[in-house]
């Protein structure tokens, strides 16, 4: 009989570092526009696995010298690849059982901020764009918690991961929610992000007697800093765009307008052009490059955790496998 743990180390050796398991009863709460059972109806447990992003992908951003590596090994194939193979690795095992795996990339600020869902195709249903909310799914799957940030931070790795999602309809164990909290609100990402982004009014979700907090995010200023158009983050504005004065704290764009912003501008300032033309070979269609890279919500983050000896540090598979 197939096990919550025969899928949980399936995980690890198809290439993810944890994985944990959330009940679908979890997602009772949750709008039916990011239920698990809007996607697969007979869905019954949702398996939400991570990669590490790698320490040594923000050095070249540290040292000022390669703004690239962490496009790649942060966002890009770099680190997909070896979620694509822990996807395919888990899905075989639960067909080889008997039951069905639906992926769900799963997202996060594309939910929170894109504009108004397309219409229905038809009387009574879901728009077609129905996608599971990433960090809630990892939450109730037990592997972590909201940092202050809206970052997802991990016992193992802190906010250095990134996730994917397998729904099916075979009966598993769910791993107990976290319990033990790992942000401990020192705010050095609110000091740190170079977008003025962090640090907005609390907000929060309640799941059985936990709950999961956060400071608002603006997503509009993180966007612009993210895309290289803040000159606090990316030292190629003044450069190629001498004329242009963003001060991103008197800025009030939407995450959309910033987004379309840094697609319609990195055509015209040389280096992130660069980066967006060698990321479409790593599979990342050319987009502008993440030039904050995320100095303030992952690298300040991870710095503070490391030194308080907070995280587990990155043993594969350890606490979940
Ligand atoms: S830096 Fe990390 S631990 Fe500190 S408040 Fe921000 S999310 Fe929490
Ligand atoms: S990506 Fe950069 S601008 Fe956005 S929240 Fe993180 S540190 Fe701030």
């Amino acid at each position: 009989m197939l096990t919550a743990k025969m899928v949980k180390d399936c995980a690890i050796r198809g290439g993810a570092d944890i994985c944990g398991i959330a009940s679908v009863e979890r997602f009772q709460d949750g709008p039916p526009e990011t239920h698990p059972t809007s996607l697969f109806p007979d869905a019954r447990s949702v398996i939400v696995y991570a990669s590490r992003i790698l320490k040594g992908s923000y050095k070249g951003i540290q040292e000022g010298t390669d703004w690239s590596t962490y496009w790649i090994y942060g966002y890009g194939s770099g680190i997909y690849s070896s979620l694509g193979s822990a996807t395919g690795a888990i899905a075989a095992l639960l067909e080889e059982h008997g039951h069905e795996a639906v992926p769900s990339p799963g997202g996060h600020t594309l939910l929170d901020e894109a504009p108004s869902a397309r219409e229905p195709l038809g009387k009574g249903r879901l728009p077609p764009c129905v996608m599971l909310h990433m960090r809630v799914a990892a939450a109730l799957a037990g592997l972590g918690e909201f940092g202050w940030s809206k970052v997802f931070l991990t016992p193992e790795f802190g906010p250095r991961q990134r996730f994917d999602i397998l729904l099916t309809d075979a009966e598993l164990e769910p791993d107990p929610l976290l319990r033990e909290p790992i942000c401990d609100r020192c705010m050095a990402c609110v000091r740190e992000c170079p977008g003025r982004a962090l640090g907005g009014e609390r907000e929060s979700i309640r799941v059985e007697d936990r709950e999961f907090a956060w400071g608002r995010v603006d997503c509009g200023k993180c966007k612009v800093t993210h895309w290289g158009l803040n000159p606090e983050a990316s030292p190629f504005i003044r450069k190629d765009l001498p004329g242009m004065h963003m001060e991103v704290e008197k800025t009030t764009y939407t995450w959309y307008e910033a987004y379309r912003l840094g697609f319609a501008l990195s055509e015209r300032i040389d280096y992130l052009k660069l980066i967006a033309n060698g990321s479409a070979e790593h599979g990342q269609g050319g987009r502008p490059g993440s030039v904050c890279g995320a100095v303030g919500c992952i690298q300040a983050c991870n710095e503070h955790l490391e030194g308080r000896g907070r995280l587990r540090g990155g043993v594969k598979g350890k606490g979940n496998g």
